[in-house]
C-alpha cells in the first residue's frame, strides 16, 4: 500500500532536527523585552513634552487624538520605525470574523524629482481607508459605501513585525463605517471600558477610592494542540475546517493522565522558547507554559493586562503560536475540538477590574472598608451573571465551541457562578443578618464595622464552573480556544457596568453619612442581590448530570447550541442594555447577529462539503479496495477447498452500504438547505438536520477505520497525530 498517510509518517521519522537559527543561550529572552514596541517610554523620549502630555491625557480619557498631536506622534513613530528598518506601515484591525486583518502601505512616496521620500502624516495615523467591502458587516455597509475608516487606538501601542524580507510598522486600529458604526471587535471594547469606568466611579466614591480610570483586566489562558505538519497536510479536514471530521478514538487516550504537567517534548520546548521570545519582542507578557490534559495539548498564559491591550495581545499571540509552530514543522490547532472523544481546548479568560486608587476590586482587603468595597463588587458580579446569563452564553457561541461546551471536559452551556464555600457562607450570613454566626474557616466578626473580614485567596478551586471566583478574580471558562476574547470582555464590561449602576443608585439613595451607615447600606445591597440572584450560584460539580436537573429546577437558562443562543443578540433586553451604555446600537447588534449566524452556517457548509468529498474520494475507495481483497482471499480459499464463513466481508459490505446511504442522505439535505433563505431557520436546519447526518456518516467511517487494512487507510489516525512528535 502507498498512502499519503504512510508518506507522512515516513517523512516525520526521517526529518532532521530543526534549528531556530538563533542563539537562545547567549541572548536571554528578557533582553528582547519590548524591543519592537513603540512604547510610552519610547514616546516620552521622542516627543516634545507638551505633545507627550496631551497624548497621555488622550490615552487615559479615551478621547480621540487631535490632529496636531497626531502629526507629532506620527513623525516620531515614523522616525523610530525607519531606524529599525521598517519600509511599510499597516493598519491592523479586527473584523467580525474574529481574525486579524491588515492593510499595508509603503512609507515611500515619489518626491517629484525621480527620487523617493518617506512620508507619514498624522492623518495617516488616525485614518486609513481600507476597502473593507469583503469583510462581513451584517448589512451595515452597502457595497457602494464599502469603505470604512481605521483609527489608531491610542491605548494600544504600535509595534514592528519582522519578516526575513522586511519590517512593517503595525498600528492597532478601530474599524468603523462612514456613518460611525462599529465594524469590528475593538470599538465595542473601547466603548464598554468607558461605560464600566463611569459606573464604577459612582460606586467607588462611597469608599473614597474614586478618581483614576478603572479598567477591566484580562488574562487569557490559551489551550492548543500541536501536531506534525506532515499529518496536518494529509488531513483535508484539518486543513479546511481546523478539526477532524472522522477519526476513531485512539487505543491509548488520556486515561493515564501521563501528559498533564509531564515533561514537555524537546521539539515543543524549542517551539515554546521561541514563542516566548517573539512575544517578548512585542511586549506581550508571556508567563506560563505547560502540557494540558490531552496528549499533544498545551497551554500558554500571559500575565494579565488591561482588557483592551490584552485582547490585542491575545490575537497577536495566536498568530505567533501558529507562525512559530510552522517554523518547527508543526501545525498549531486552535479549534475547540480538533479530535472527537479527546479533551477539547478552551481559553479561560481571567477577569477583574481596578485602578491605582481602588486596587483590584475582587481582592478581599485587610480592612473592613476594603471588604465592603469587595462585597459590593462581588454582589454586582453575581447580579450581572444572573441577569445576563444568556448574553454570556451568546458571546461564546460558535460552531466550534458547540463541540466542547457540555462535553466532559468543559463547563456546560448553563451559566452559573462558583463562589467557594467561604464566600458563599459570608453572603448567606449577610442575608440572614445574624452577626453571631461563625463558620468553620473563620469567625465572622460583624461588629461595629458591620462587615466581616474575608479570608484572602480562598483555597477552593472549582474547575467545572463556567464562571469561577478564584480568590482575586473571576475565571470565565466557557470561552472557546479559537475565539477573540473581545466579545466576552465586552459582555463582562457591560453587564458589570449595569450592575454597578444599580449598586450606585442603591447606595446614593441610602443613608451613608457614617461608616456604620455605609456598612448597613452595603449590607442591604448585598442581601438584596443575594435574595434575587443567588440561584445562579452553584458550588458543586458542573459536569454532573445532576446539575442539569438542578439548574432546570432553578429556572436557569440552558441554551445548548449556537443555533439556540445567537438570537440573544436581537432580544429587547440585550438591545436596551447595549444602547443604554452606548456600546452598540440596535443596528450594530443586528449586524453582529447576522455575521455570527452566517459564520455558523458557513462553517457547517464547509464541513459537510468535506464530509461528502472525503467520504466519497478517500474513505469509500479504501473500503472497496479492502472489500475486494477480502473477496479475492475468500475466492482463493474456496479454490483450494477451504470453506470459511463470510463474516468479515459481510460486515465490510454492510458498512460500505451505510456509508453510501448516509452520504446520499447528506447530499439530499444539502440540496434542501440551499433553498432556505431565512438565516435563523437556516441555523436550526444545520443544527437539527445537517450536523446529525454528518455524525451518522462519521460513525460508519470510524467503524471502517477499525476494520480496513492499515496499509489502505488514507487518513492519519488520532493515535499517530497525537503521539508522534
Ligand atoms: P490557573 O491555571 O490556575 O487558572 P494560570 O496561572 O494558568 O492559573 O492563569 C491565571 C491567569 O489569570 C493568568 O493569565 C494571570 O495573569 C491571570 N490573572 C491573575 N490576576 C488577574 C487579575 N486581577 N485580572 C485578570 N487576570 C488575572
Ligand atoms: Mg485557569
Amino acid at each position: 500500500g502507498h498512502t499519503t498517510r504512510l508518506d507522512a509518517i515516513a517523512a516525520i521519522t526521517k526529518a532532521p532536527p530543526l534549528e531556530s537559527g538563533m542563539d537562545f543561550i547567549a541572548t536571554p529572552a528578557s533582553e528582547y523585552w519590548g524591543k519592537n514596541v513603540f512604547s510610552l517610554s519610547e514616546m516620552a523620549q521622542r516627543l516634545p513634552k507638551a505633545t507627550f502630555k496631551s497624548l497621555k491625557r488622550t490615552i487615559t480619557s479615551g478621547d480621540l487624538l487631535d490632529i496636531s498631536t497626531a502629526d507629532a506622534v506620527a513623525e516620531a513613530m515614523k522616525t523610530w520605525a525607519l531606524s529599525k528598518g521598517a519600509t511599510h506601515y499597516a493598519h491592523v484591525f479586527y473584523p467580525l470574523t474574529g481574525l486579524t486583518a491588515e492593510k499595508h502601505d509603503s512609507f515611500f512616496d515619489p518626491d517629484g524629482d525621480g527620487g523617493t521620500i518617506a512620508t507619514f502624516a498624522g492623518s495617516a495615523l488616525i485614518q486609513g481607508e481600507p476597502d473593507g467591502s469583503s469583510f462581513p458587516n451584517g448589512g451595515i455597509r452597502q457595497t457602494f459605501e464599502a469603505r470604512g475608516y481605521t483609527i489608531w487606538d491610542v491605548t494600544s501601542p504600535a509595534y514592528l513585525i519582522e519578516n526575513p524580507n522586511g519590517t512593517t510598522l503595525c498600528i492597532p486600529t478601530a474599524f468603523v463605517s462612514w456613518t460611525g458604526e462599529a465594524l469590528d471587535r475593538k470599538t465595542p471594547i473601547l466603548r464598554s471600558m468607558q461605560a464600566l469606568n463611569t459606573q464604577t466611579q459612582r460606586v467607588l466614591k462611597f469608599f473614597g477610592t474614586d478618581g483614576p480610570f478603572v479598567s477591566s483586566t484580562a488574562g487569557a489562558e490559551q489551550e492548543y494542540f500541536l501536531i506534525d505538519k506532515n499529518f496536518y497536510y494529509a488531513r483535508p479536514d484539518l486543513l479546511a475546517c481546523g478539526r477532524t471530521l472522522f477519526g476513531a478514538p485512539p487505543p491509548k487516550g488520556q486515561e493515564f493522565d501521563d501528559h498533564y504537567f509531564g515533561a514537555i517534548p524537546e521539539r515543543v520546548q524549542a517551539f515554546m522558547f521561541e514563542v516566548e521570545r517573539e512575544c517578548f519582542k512585542l511586549g506581550i507578557p508571556a508567563k506560563t507554559r505547560h502540557n494540558e490534559v490531552a496528549p499533544g495539548q498545551y497551554e500558554f498564559a500571559p500575565v494579565y493586562e488591561f482588557a483592551n491591550v490584552a485582547t490585542d495581545h491575545q490575537q497577536m499571540m495566536m498568530t505567533i503560536l501558529k507562525k512559530v509552530a510552522d517554523k518547527y514543522g508543526m501545525a498549531c490547532l486552535m479549534h475547540e475540538k480538533p479530535f472527537a472523544g479527546v479533551n477539547g481546548s478552551g481559553k479561560h479568560v481571567n477577569f477583574s477590574m481596578g485602578s491605582s486608587a481602588a486596587g483590584n476590586v475582587f481582592d478581599p482587603g485587610d480592612t473592613p472598608a476594603e471588604n465592603a468595597q469587595f462585597l459590593v463588587f462581588c454582589a454586582a458580579m453575581i447580579s450581572a451573571v444572573y441577569k445576563h446569563a444568556t448574553l454570556l452564553r451568546a458571546v461564546v457561541a460558535t460552531a466550534s465551541n458547540d463541540h466542547r461546551l457540555g462535553a466532559n471536559e468543559a463547563p456546560p452551556a448553563i451559566l452559573s457562578v462558583f463562589l467557594g464555600t467561604e464566600l458563599n457562607e459570608i453572603m448567606e450570613t449577610i442575608l440572614s443578618g445574624d452577626s453571631s454566626v461563625s463558620s468553620k474557616s473563620s469567625t465572622l466578626n460583624i461588629g461595629v464595622d458591620v462587615l466581616p473580614p474575608i479570608p484572602r485567596h480562598s483555597g477552593d478551586r472549582n474547575r467545572t464552573s463556567p464562571m469561577a471566583f478564584t480568590g482575586n478574580r473571576f475565571e470565565f471558562r466557557a470561552v472557546g480556544s479559537s475565539q477573540s476574547i473581545s466579545g466576552p470582555m465586552v459582555a463582562l464590561n457591560i453587564i458589570m457596568a449595569e450592575a454597578l449602576d444599580e449598586a450606585a443608585t442603591e447606595l446614593e439613595r441610602a443613608d451613608t453619612s457614617s461608616r456604620e451607615a455605609l456598612g448597613k447600606a452595603v449590607e442591604a445591597y448585598v442581601s438584596k442581590v443575594w435574595k434575587e440572584s443567588s440561584s445562579v450560584v452553584f458550588n458543586g460539580d458542573g459536569y454532573s448530570s445532576g446539575w442539569h436537573e438542578e439548574a432546570a429546577r432553578r429556572g436557569l437558562p440552558n441554551l445548548a447550541t449556537t443555533a439556540d443562543s445567537l438570537g440573544v443578540f436581537m432580544e429587547p433586553a440585550t438591545i436596551s442594555l447595549f444602547e443604554k451604555y452606548g456600546v452598540l446600537s440596535a443596528r450594530e447588534l443586528e449586524s453582529r447577529y447576522e455575521v455570527y449566524a452566517e459564520q455558523y452556517v458557513a462553517t457547517a457548509n464547509v464541513e459537510s462539503n468535506l464530509v461528502l468529498e472525503m467520504g466519497r474520494t478517500q474513505i469509500f475507495p479504501a473500503a472497496i479496495r479492502y472489500q475486494s481483497e477480502l473477496a479475492l482471499s475468500l475466492a482463493n480459499l474456496k479454490a483450494v477447498g477451504i470453506e470459511t464463513d463470510h463474516d468479515s466481508i459481510n460486515l465490510i459490505t454492510s458498512l460500505i452500504k451505510s456509508l453510501q446511504v448516509s452520504l446520499d442522505d447528506l447530499e439530499k439535505l444539502k440540496n434542501q438547505e440551499s433553498s432556505i433563505t431565512d438565516v435563523a431557520a437556516h441555523c436550526q436546519f444545520v443544527k437539527t438536520e445537517v450536523l446529525p447526518k454528518m455524525l451518522e456518516v462519521r460513525t460508519t467511517v470510524d467503524a471502517l477505520e477499525h476494520r480496513v487494512a492499515d496499509d489502505l487507510w488514507p487518513l492519519p489516525t488520532f493515535q499517530e497525530m497525537l503521539f508522534i512528535r
